[in-house]
């Protein structure tokens, strides 16, 4: 007998558990209701699916804390909310198959991926009029590039939590100021969620994984280095100093690393305290630096502690 449609049960072709995939909120609720009633551990990976080596790091770590036993559920959705008019929601890509494939490897039960539209009132966003809205941790780095985005991510983070019900949720270093808003946000709004953020995961020339990579000409990606070479050169640089930097001068000395790669335009490039996001006034070891820049329209973020 088939499963039913709302959650097929969809095997890969390679050798490991099947994955349940979920695509109806009410059936994925519904579930994760059950498993709290059977005292079942649930753990959450929130993604936009193309999924690369670095989303698998996080299923994995999902797996670990889990154990066998646990659930592990990863969501597949671009969130329309999270980009504005003019950026990439149209052609953000997608290869579900694959990420199913990947999933599974990984270790995870069950594939959320509410169809296009269901998530905001049934398909009809001008209905939906309730926001999650962090004022404080957002409001710099990517809040100033990007005024209306984290509104988006806490929104829709804030959703998925209520249907997935997890017990921990796991997000990336790789969007640094954003798993400091959910963190902040789940505390603020006391979900019973524990938020981890694993490490950013890097290609071998150390340009961070992005599903966004895929946009480079192979000019632009040769050049996508640049991020982290500014990183790296500033963690240099604050290393071989006992007293601290001053942050305008640091910039000022980063300058002709960025103009190794003409391919590329900073948006910017800030240190600021990682427990408050602040900038700092003095960069010393624990600083963090945030990075943004564009390739052609593609606009990619980096950051590290310094
Ligand atoms: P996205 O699909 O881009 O929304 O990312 C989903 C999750 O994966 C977020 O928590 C990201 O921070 C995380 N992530 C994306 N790229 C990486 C990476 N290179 N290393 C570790 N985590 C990542």
């Amino acid at each position: 007998m088939l499963p039913s449609n709302r959650s097929p049960l969809m095997r890969s072709k390679r050798f490991h558990a099947p994955v349940r995939v979920v695509r109806s909120l009410d059936a994925m609720q519904s579930l994760a209701l059950a498993w709290k009633h059977e005292g079942q551990r649930v753990g959450f990976v929130p993604t936009m699916g193309y999924l690369h080596r670095g989303h698998i790091s996080l299923v994995e770590r999902a797996r670990r804390w889990a154990g066998p036993a646990g659930k592990v559920v990863v969501s597949i959705y671009v969130n329309p909310t999270q980009f504005a008019q003019n950026e990439d929601l149209g052609k953000y890509p997608r290869d579900f198959p694959r990420d199913l494939d990947l999933c599974a490897a990984a270790g995870a039960d069950v594939v959320f991926a509410p169809r296009d539209g269901a998530m905001y009132s049934g398909g009809q966003p001008e209905v939906h009029s309730t926001w999650v809205i962090e004022d404080t941790l957002s409001a710099g780095l990517e809040g100033r590039s990007r005024p209306t985005h984290f509104r988006g991510v806490t929104t829709v983070v804030a959703k998925l939590f209520n249907l997935v019900l997890p017990d921990v949720a796991v997000f990336g270093a790789k969007d640094f100021q954003q798993a400091a808003v959910i963190q902040r946000m789940a505390a603020n709004l006391n979900f019973p969620v524990r938020i981890i953020v694993a490490p950013t995961v890097r290609e071998p020339d150390g340009v961070a994984m992005s599903s966004r990579n895929k946009y480079l000409t192979p000019a632009q990606r040769d050049q996508a280095i640049v991020l982290s070479r500014l990183l790296i050169e500033a963690r240099k640089r604050v290393r071989a100093s006992t007293t601290g930097l001053d942050p305008i001068r640091l910039r000022e000395a980063l300058r002709p690393v960025a103009a190794v790669y003409p391919l590329a335009r900073i948006d910017y490039l800030e240190f600021f305290d990682p427990r408050t996001l602040e900038e700092a006034d003095l960069v010393r070891r624990g600083t963090r630096m945030a990075v943004a820049a564009f390739l052609g329209d593609t606009r990619l973020i980096d950051n590290g502690p310094l």
